[in-house]
C-alpha cells in the first residue's frame, strides 16, 4: 500500500520534490487507525506533514480505509554511543574509563553534577576527511605524528598548532582524538576548549572544588586546549592551566593546543606561559590557497546528494577566499537551494544564491578609485592627491582620501602614504584622526565621507 501511496505522490508533485522530501522518509506502524511516518531529519518531519500531510492521508485512506491519522515523526536516534564515550567521570577513573569528552560530567557521588551540554568530537572531523594542500600540509603531518606516537617526544610537547578563524584547528585536534581512541582505546584523551577550561575552573573555586578539578587534569595521557588564545588576560586560569600543563608535561604526557596566533604574538600572557607554549613542536596553517580550496569543494560535493557542475566548484573557490568554514556554507546553500527548490546549479544560479556573501567578498575598493571618486567630489584635479601642495582646498580632500583608503583597503599606513605623493605614514595617521575628529563636528564632512563610502562600496 505504501508503494501505491508514493507513486501517487509522486506522479501528483512530480519526481524531484519527491525525491527530496519523500526519498529517505520510512514507513513505520499502523496502530488503532494510527499511521506512523519517519523522516530522517526535523526539518523533512515539519515539511511533509505541513505540506503533504493531508494529501498522504488523503491517498492512504483512498487504498485503506481504517487509516484515520497520520504521523511524521523523526527517526529514533541510532543505538546510543558506547559507553565508554559518553560516561561520567568516576571519582577514581576505572581503568575503562579510558574515553574522555570535552565536558566530562562528574559523577553524583562528587557532590552536584556539571550539568554543561555534552558534546563529542564531531565524527565527521578525521584525518580521513581532512583535504591536505600546501597551507596545512605541515600541520597535517605534525598532528598525524603526536596521534601515532605512544609516548610523546619531550621535542614535540605541546604540539602547538595555529592559524587563522575556520582553517581546519578544531578539525585537526578532533581527528587526532578519534586516530588516538582506534589505536589504543584505553587512552584517556581529553579534548575541551581554553573557554570551558576557564568556566570549568570559575566553577571549581566558586564550588571550593579545585582539589577535584586539578585531579580531572591531571589523570589523562593526553590534554587538547581548543584556542588556547582565550586564557589571555585570565590570570588566575593562566595559572592554573600553567601549572595543569607542567604536571603532565613532567610525567610525561602529551599537550595538544590550538591558537589563532602564533605564541609569540599572544598579549596579555605571562612570559613563562608563553615560552612553555612554545617549547614543542609549532605548526602553522596558512591561509588557504585557491588549489586547496577547490580540492576541498571537490571533496564535499563528492558526498552532496546532487551533482554540483566543476565550474560553479571553481567559481565559490575563487570568489570565496576568507576561510573554509565560509566556503563550506556557500558551498551547502548552493546545494540546498538545488535540492529544495529543485533549481539548476549554474554559476549564475551560484551567484544568485551567494549575492550577500560575494559582495562582500567583492567589496575590494583600490586607492585609484579611492583618489579618483574624492578629486570628482570636491571639483579638484587628480594630480592634487599627490601633490606637495598644502592650501585646504586641497589638503582637506586628500586627509579625507587617506581615511578612505585607510578605512575600506588592508594598506598599511606606509602603504598608503607612498601612493599619495610618497608622503610619510605620520602624515597618513595623521590625516585619518583629523577625519575622525571632523566626522564628528562637522556635518559636512561625516556626509561626505558617508556618501563617498557607499559610492566606492558599490
Ligand atoms: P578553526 O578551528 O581553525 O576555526 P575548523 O576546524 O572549525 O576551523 O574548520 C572549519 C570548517 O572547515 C570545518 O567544518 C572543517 O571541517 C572545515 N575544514 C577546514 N580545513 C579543512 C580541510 N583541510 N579539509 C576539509 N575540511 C576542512
Ligand atoms: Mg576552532
Amino acid at each position: 500500500q505504501w508503494t501505491r501511496v508514493c507513486d501517487r505522490l509522486r506522479k501528483e508533485i512530480g519526481d524531484k520534490a519527491f525525491k527530496t522530501w519523500f526519498g529517505e522518509v520510512e514507513l513505520g506502524e499502523l496502530k488503532a487507525g494510527k499511521l506512523r511516518l519517519y523522516a530522517p531529519t526535523r526539518f523533512v518531519r515539519d515539511w511533509v506533514s505541513r505540506h503533504y500531510g493531508d494529501r498522504v492521508l488523503a491517498y492512504w485512506q483512498a487504498v485503506s480505509p481504517e487509516v484515520s491519522n497520520v504521523e511524521v515523526n523523526l527517526v529514533p536516534p541510532p543505538a546510543p554511543r558506547r559507553p565508554n564515550e559518553i560516561i561520567a567521570m568516576p571519582p577514581v577513573p576505572a581503568p575503562q574509563s579510558s574515553y574522555q569528552q570535552p565536558m566530562p560530567r562528574l559523577g553524583p557521588s562528587i557532590g552536584r553534577g556539571v550539568d554543561e551540554a555534552f558534546q563529542g568530537p564531531e565524527a565527521r572531523y578525521t584525518f580521513a576527511n581532512f583535504v591536505v594542500g600546501k597551507p596545512n600540509e605541515f600541520a597535517y603531518a605534525a598532528a598525524r605524528n603526536i596521534a601515532e606516537q605512544d609516548r610523546p617526544l619531550p621535542e614535540r610537547n605541546p604540539l602547538y598548532i595555529f592559524g587563522g578563524v575556520g582553517l581546519g584547528k578544531t578539525h585537526l585536534m578532533h581527528a587526532i582524538w578519534h586516530a588516538i581512541r582506534e589505536r589504543d582505546p584505553k587512552t584517556r584523551v581529553l579534548y575541551l576548549t581554553a573557554e570551558s577550561f576557564v568556566n570549568r575552573f570559575i566553577q571549581a573555586l566558586r564550588t571550593k572544588n579545585t582539589g577535584q578539578f586539578k585531579e580531572l587534569f591531571r589523570n589523562v595521557d593526553v590534554l587538547m586546549v581548543d584556542d588556547v588564545q582565550f586564557i589571555c588576560g585570565k590570570e588566575a586560569s593562566q595559572e592554573e592551566f600553567f601549572f595543569t600543563f607542567n604536571s603532565l608535561v613532567e610525567q610525561n604526557k602529551q599537550i595538544v593546543l590550538s591558537s589563532e596566533k602564533p605564541p609569540s604574538e599572544l598579549q596579555d600572557i605571562e612570559e613563562r606561559m608563553r615560552s612553555r607554549l612554545g617549547s614543542g613542536l609549532v605548526a602553522d596553517i596558512h591561509s588557504s590557497t585557491y588549489e586547496l580550496r577547490l580540492s576541498i569543494l571537490q571533496t564535499k560535493a563528492e558526498s552532496a546528494r546532487v551533482p554540483v557542475p566543476h565550474a560553479v566548484l571553481e567559481f565559490l573557490a575563487h570568489k570565496i577566499s576568507t576561510n573554509i568554514r565560509e566556503l563550506e556554507g556557500a558551498l551547502n546553500r548552493v546545494v540546498a537551494h538545488g535540492q529544495l527548490i529543485g533549481r539548476e546549479i549554474t554559476v549564475e544560479m551560484a551567484q544568485d544564491v551567494l549575492h550577500d556573501l560575494l559582495r562582500q567578498a567583492d567589496r575590494k575598493v583600490t586607492v585609484d578609485e579611492i583618489q579618483q571618486r574624492v578629486a570628482a567630489h570636491y571639483n579638484i584635479k587628480l594630480a592634487e592627491m599627490s601633490s606637495p601642495r598644502r592650501a585646504r582646498s586641497v589638503a582637506r580632500p586628500r586627509q579625507v582620501a587617506m581615511y578612505l583608503a585607510k578605512q575600506l583597503t588592508t594598506l598599511s599606513l606606509p602603504q598608503i602614504g607612498k601612493r599619495f605623493g610618497n608622503r610619510d605614514h605620520t602624515t597618513v595617521m595623521h590625516a585619518v584622526r583629523k577625519i575622525e575628529e571632523l566626522k564628528i563636528s562637522d556635518l559636512s564632512i561625516a556626509e561626505d565621507v558617508e556618501l563617498l563610502k557607499r559610492q566606492l562600496q558599490g
